[in-house]
């Protein structure tokens, strides 16, 4: 049986989903953003480094589906 993230409603612990770690019932791609947006440092660098990885948008939303990071320079 598939547990799903409370939130965004996306499979947990699913391998080719790095934000899928469960974190409580949550994804870490929610309970990351959650924890970035209260200021929470280690949450704000692992963030700001996912977004630079293309797996989540610049605003920190986890993308449901990692796209590759654009192959274009900036
Ligand atoms: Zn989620």
């Amino acid at each position: 049986m598939v547990r799903v993230c409370e939130i965004c409603r996306r499979p947990l612990d699913s391998e080719q989903d790095a934000l899928s770690i469960d974190c409580g019932g949550n994804c870490w791609g929610c309970v990351g953003q959650i924890e970035a947006d209260s200021g929470y440092e280690p949450s704000v660098r692992q963030v700001a480094g996912e977004i630079r990885q293309g797996l989540r948008r610049q605003d920190g939303t986890p993308r449901l589906t990692p796209e590759a990071p654009t192959s274009h320079p900036n």
